[in-house]
């Protein structure tokens, strides 16, 4: 009888358990370098918890400056066996040779002479550059397998991407449960499936001349990622010139590209990354060359004289009125 008692109870938990109702769950975390806010729609805390641990995860084995990660140990030893690290510089590579070479991961040591990763900054002299020169760039990373051969004391860096790769194992994690959510990994969003009362996800841009207001809004239906890079969160200025953290692989230097941010919206988070960081260094004119080239991204610029450029595909789901649109 008192087994058949707690037999009973356990199958009611249960009932209740899977009847439990949908609801908003949110959680902040610092991981990736960065404030990180998640918002599922759950019967549990149990995806939160899922994300958490793979973001944890994530932060430690892709940053280039965590000595108790993986990649670090690879820069150290100038290469290394890691499956994880190896594919991504292989997708990486492809989206470099994409980009004309404006997506570099092999520039972290001249992040790192621009004082970035520690917040010590300097301007480099013109020897220095030039020696680093030698030690900087993709060419100088081969990949073979799960083995990667760093040549020249070059460094990896997959700050560019390393974001948008984890919101990408997040999205994973949500579909394989069913959950629906909205993530902001810093720039990066990403939405998960539908809101629960079906209605679009709002996204909102930060606005690049003042940081803590928005520009605009996205209205974004189902899965998608939304990245921005821009010059506005990571940067310092000397004798009135602004040094941002995103370098032009070409002369190792902030990019002047005339922009002050870039977004782009795409599928997958790696390449929504990627590109913003690629086509902040192309500025805007190549970019939308490179977008008429492309079907698999839409996006917004911002320029430094406060302009903004929509590509077509955003037109109608910007909340932006005075956007030049840029069509096929
Ligand atoms: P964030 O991650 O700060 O939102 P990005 O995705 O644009 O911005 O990535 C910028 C980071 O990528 C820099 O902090 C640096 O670590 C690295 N990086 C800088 N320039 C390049 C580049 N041209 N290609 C690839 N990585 C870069
Ligand atoms: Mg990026």
């Amino acid at each position: 009888m008192k087994r058949l008692f707690a037999l009973l109870t356990a199958l009611l938990l249960l009932l209740t358990a899977c009847a439990a109702p949908v609801s908003r769950q949110d959680r902040e975390i610092f991981a990736m370098d960065t404030v990180i806010q998640l918002r599922v729609y759950d019967r549990d805390g149990a995806a939160l918890d899922r994300l958490e641990a793979e973001l944890m995860n994530l932060s430690r084995s892709l940053s280039a400056e965590d000595p108790a990660g993986g990649l670090y140990a690879i820069n150290q030893a100038g290469g290394g066996t890691d499956a994880a690290v190896a594919d991504l510089v292989r997708r990486a590579a492809a989206l470099s040779q994409r980009t004309g070479g404006a997506l570099d991961v092999g520039l972290h040591r001249a992040s790192v002479a621009w004082g970035f990763p520690t917040g010590s900054f300097t301007v480099p002299s013109a020897t220095d550059l030039a020696d680093l020169d030698n030690r900087c760039g993709m060419d100088l990373i081969s990949v073979s397998g799960d083995t990667l051969r760093l040549e020249n004391g070059v460094e990896l860096d997959l700050g560019a991407v390393a974001k948008g790769h984890a919101a990408d194992r997040c999205r994973a994690i949500l579909e394989r449960a069913g959950v629906s959510g909205i993530l902001s990994l810093g720039g990066n969003i990403q939405t998960v499936g539908k809101k629960p009362d079906g209605s679009d996800w709002t996204v909102a841009l930060l606005d690049p001349s003042d940081g803590s207001s928005y520009l605009m809004t996205l209205s974004i239906p189902g899965t998608k990622a939304v990245v921005t890079s821009g010059d506005y969160q990571r940067y310092f200025e000397r004798d009135g010139v602004r040094y941002c953290h995103i370098l032009d692989p070409e002369n190792l230097s902030p990019a002047r590209s005339g922009l002050r941010a870039v977004t782009v919206v795409a599928d997958e988070g790696f390449l929504a990354d990627g590109l913003s960081t690629a086509l902040f260094v192309m500025g805007r004119d190549r970019g939308i060359e490179f977008w008429r080239a492309s079907n698999d991204f839409e996006a917004v610029w911002v320029l430094e004289d406060g302009t903004v450029t929509v590509t077509e595909g955003l037109e109608a789901r910007t909340s932006y009125e005075n956007a030049e649109v840029v069509r096929r």
